[in-house]
């Protein structure tokens, strides 16, 4: 149930920042595929990533072969995804 979950987007800090020059070395760029929220695209073959919409579900980073290339946080506190039950 995504679409009823909440997200404060943090503007001013993204809790998670690529390497661009190190996913460029990444051939089968499985973040493309892995991630839930599909956040990881490819614009021309450069991965483009955008956190807002993050489930910090922790795929990326145990997915991705690049070590060093996802500097990955949780987001501070009272931002990121607000789950909603019920
Ligand atoms: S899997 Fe890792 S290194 Fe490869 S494109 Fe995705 S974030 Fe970059
Ligand atoms: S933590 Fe999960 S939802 Fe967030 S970018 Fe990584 S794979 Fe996608």
């Amino acid at each position: 149930m995504l679409g009823i979950n909440k997200f404060a987007v943090d503007d001013e800090e993204a809790h998670i920042v690529l390497k661009k020059e190190l996913c460029a070395l990444c051939q089968a760029k499985p973040c493309t595929r892995a991630c839930p929220a599909a956040l990881y695209t490819l614009k021309e073959g450069d991965i483009s990533f955008d956190y807002a919409g993050c489930l910090e579900c922790g795929t990326c980073r145990v997915i991705c072969p690049q070590k060093g290339a996802i500097n990955w946080q949780y987001p501070r506190g009272g931002f990121g995804i607000i789950f909603r039950y019920g």
